[in-house]
């Protein structure tokens, strides 16, 4: 090997190390994004699993003079599940994949409705 291609050879791995390097950076940058945007998930859901308990617990205390408040309850739980998230018993908090109609929050949400 000459100098000159000694030196092009050293030239050509030094870009190469450049660019593993950048890789290097910007995949630590997504690891960091998806970090983050992991731990906010997971405190929306433990928030929304909080929500729906206490709802829960409310609509299953509730008098029936307290008609009005459990209409709100309701509307809460109705606005979680168009949100985006089940507020069923078994996936509560969960998100609804692609906003797929889930039969069980329905229930939760609509049950005795009519009748009451
Ligand atoms: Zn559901």
């Amino acid at each position: 090997m000459d100098k000159r291609s000694l030196y092009d050879g050293l030239n050509e791995f030094e870009e190469d190390l450049q660019k593993l390097s950048q890789n290097l950076m910007e995949m630590k940058g997504s690891l960091q994004e998806l970090v983050e945007k992991n731990a906010t998930l997971e405190l929306e859901n433990q928030r929304l699993r909080e929500r729906i308990h206490e709802l829960s617990q409310q609509d299953a205390k509730l008098p029936e003079r307290e008609k009005q408040e459990l209409s709100r309850s309701r509307l809460n739980l109705e606005k979680i599940y168009e949100e985006g998230f089940h507020v069923c018993y078994d996936l509560y908090g969960a998100r609804r994949e692609h906003d797929e109609p889930c039969a069980f929050c329905l229930e939760v949400i609509y049950r005795d409705s009519s009748n009451k």
